[in-house]
C-alpha cells in the first residue's frame, strides 16, 4: 500500500472540486492505496460532503498552533475538525519560502495537529543551493529535529513525513530515484536515531516534486519511498488516477 497524497495549493473552483471528487470516489474505491487530497480550508465544509462513505481521505494545507484569539485570516486545528479533517500539511516549502514560517513555527503547528488528533504531514527539503554546496543532510538533520521537538514516541504513527525537494517542487524536474531514495532513508534513519526504533519501515516518508504519471512507477518502486504527495500532476483526476493505479 502506498500513500498518494494530492495537494491542490491555490487551485480549482468549486464547480470543479465537485466533479473532480465525483471521479475520484470512484477511483479510490478501486484501489487498494491511501488515496487522500489536501484542499483549501474553504472547500473543507465540500469534501467533507463528498468524501463521506468513501474512500478518500482529505486534509488541509496548513493551519495555526493556537486555540484561538486575536490572528486575523487563520484556522486553528478545532475549526479543521469541525469539518472532519483528517491530515494537514505543515512546513511545506511554499510556506517556508514564502510566508517566512520557520521551524520553531512548525514545531508548534505540529504539537497543535497532534493534540488535536489530526494527521501533520510534515514537509522537509532542500534548496538548489544548500544541494549543490553538499549542506542537505544537514537542512534535513535541523529541518526534522526542530519539526519533531517535545513530539512523543507514540506519536510517530500518527505522523507522515515529506521529503520535497525545494527545487523539484513544481519545475517538472523530480528528484532522480537514486537521490529520492538515499535521501529518504537517510530521512528514516535521523528519526530512527532520535527515538531509538530499529524498523524503519514505522516512520512513512512520502516523495515530492514533480511525481507524475511517467515518472511515478520508479520512484514508488523503491522500498523507502512509502508514497508521494503530488502537486500539478493531483489537479486533473485523469493524471491523478494513472498515478493511483500504478502497480508495484
Ligand atoms: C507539492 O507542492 O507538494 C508538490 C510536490 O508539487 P509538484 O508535484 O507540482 O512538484
Amino acid at each position: 500500500m502506498k500513500y498518494l497524497i494530492g495537494n491542490h495549493k491555490m487551485n480549482l473552483s468549486e464547480a470543479e472540486l465537485k466533479s473532480y471528487f465525483k471521479s475520484l470516489k470512484k477511483i479510490a474505491k478501486n484501489s487498494s492505496n491511501f488515496v487522500g487530497v489536501c484542499v483549501p480550508y474553504v472547500y473543507l465544509p465540500l469534501a467533507n460532503k463528498m468524501c463521506k462513505n468513501t474512500k478518500i481521505h482529505y486534509g488541509a494545507q496548513n493551519m495555526f498552533y493556537e486555540k484561538n484569539g486575536a490572528f486575523t485570516g487563520e484556522i486553528s486545528a478545532d475549526m479543521l475538525k469541525d469539518f472532519n479533517t483528517e491530515m494537514v500539511i505543515i512546513g511545506h516549502s511554499e510556506r517556508r519560502n514564502i510566508f517566512k514560517e520557520t521551524d520553531e513555527l512548525v514545531n508548534k503547528k505540529v504539537l497543535s495537529a497532534l493534540a488535536n488528533n489530526l494527521k501533520p504531514i510534515i514537509c522537509v527539503g532542500e534548496t538548489k543551493d544548500e544541494r549543490e554546496n553538499k549542506q542537505t543532510n544537514k537542512v534535513l538533520k535541523t529541518q526534522i529535529k526542530k519539526a519533531l521537538a517535545n513530539v512523543e514516541a507514540q506519536s510517530l504513527n500518527q505522523i507522515i513525513f515529506a521529503y520535497e525537494p525545494v527545487w523539484a517542487i513544481g519545475t517538472g524536474v523530480s528528484a532522480t530515484v537514486e537521490v529520492a531514495e538515499k535521501t529518504i532513508k537517510f530521512i528514516k534513519e535521523i528519526i530512527a536515531k532520535m527515538y531509538d526504533l530499529q524498523d524503519l519501515n514505522k516512520i512513512i516518508v512520502l516523495y515530492g516534486g514533480s511525481l507524475n504519471e511517467k515518472n511515478g512507477f520508479e520512484l514508488l518502486s523503491q522500498s523507502h519511498i512509502d508514497g508521494g504527495l503530488i502537486g500539478g500532476a493531483s489537479l486533473k483526476t485523469e493524471k491523478f488516477e494513472k498515478i493511483i493505479n500504478i502497480k508495484i
